[in-house]
């Protein structure tokens, strides 16, 4: 158990989320890293925070899955304490194809693996968060995409029909909770220089793209943590349902 405020980082073994992990570590937050299936990088991400000085725990679940959400909150509970801040961040990208081409299949995987999670780990954050159930609130931040506003066109309409889905529910939730102390909020990132471009088959999409931004050039992982952390914090206390673009015009 720790005095100080928690965060769960869903997806937070590399690119924004462990950004964030580090930057809420920095920030004297106790920070649970959540992966999916590299407990190396994740062990890495708390190696670096522990070597800070700081608190975290690296705890694996599919967080699509209710159990596994659930489990993740137990073990959180236990070895931290009560969790304050939530982000979900964890997030998938399937190569580039048109509409016409995608199947029943993929698309079912992007809209679940990319909505599920931030429904399952909401619910569960909540209940411990919520006024109505004896908590003292706390804040949810959503990574969604500046995909939820181009659409995407020819390269993942699913993906940015999913990020769409999360524009949605940060403007319900927030006000479904508000009144409880909790505040939901959402970042949209454009092009950032993580890993996620090489699942979706071209590694180097950011550089490829990044002279028709206005501002000539791909985001860093730390600007995207940078706003999730403002939202999260008190200086953003009266924000609630609302989005933070960070894409460099876009
Ligand atoms: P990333 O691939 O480095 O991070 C995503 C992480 O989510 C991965 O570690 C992955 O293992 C994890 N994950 C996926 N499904 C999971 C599951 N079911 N359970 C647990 N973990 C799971 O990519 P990133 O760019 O850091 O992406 C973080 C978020 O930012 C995603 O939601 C992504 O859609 C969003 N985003 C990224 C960009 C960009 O250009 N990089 C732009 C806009 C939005």
């Amino acid at each position: 158990m720790t005095s100080k405020k928690i965060v769960v980082i869903t997806g937070a073994s590399r690119g924004i989320g462990a950004a964030t992990a580090l930057l809420f570590a920095k920030n004297d937050y106790a920070v649970c890293v959540n992966y999916l299936n590299n407990a190396d990088a994740a062990n890495e991400v708390v190696g670096k925070i522990k070597s800070m000085g700081g608190t975290a725990i690296a705890v694996q679940a599919d967080v699509n899955k209710e159990s596994e959400v659930q489990k993740l909150f137990e073990v959180v509970t236990e070895q931290l304490g009560v969790i304050d801040v939530l982000v979900n961040n964890a997030g998938i990208l399937k190569p580039q194809a048109k509409l016409i081409e995608l199947t029943e299949e993929r698309v079912k995987e992007v809209l679940t693996s990319n909505v599920m999670s931030y429904f399952l780990c909401s619910k569960f954050a909540i209940r411990h968060m919520s006024t109505e159930f004896g908590g003292t609130g706390g804040s949810i931040i959503n990574v969604s995409s500046a995909a939820s506003r181009t659409g995407s066109p020819n390269e993942y309409v699913d993906y940015a029909a999913s990020k769409g889905a999360i524009d949605t529910l940060t403007i319900g939730l927030a006000k479904e909770v508000a009144a409880n102390g909790i505040r939901v909020n959402c970042v949209r990132p454009g092009l950032i220089y993580t890993d996620i471009h090489a699942d979706g088959g071209e590694p180097d999409r950011v550089n490829r793209l990044k002279a028709k931004l206005p501002m000539q050039r791909g985001g860093k992982p730390e600007e995207v943590a940078e706003a999730i952390y403002w939202l999260a914090s008190e200086k953003a206390s009266y924000a609630t349902g609302n989005f933070v673009d960070l894409a460099g015009g876009l």
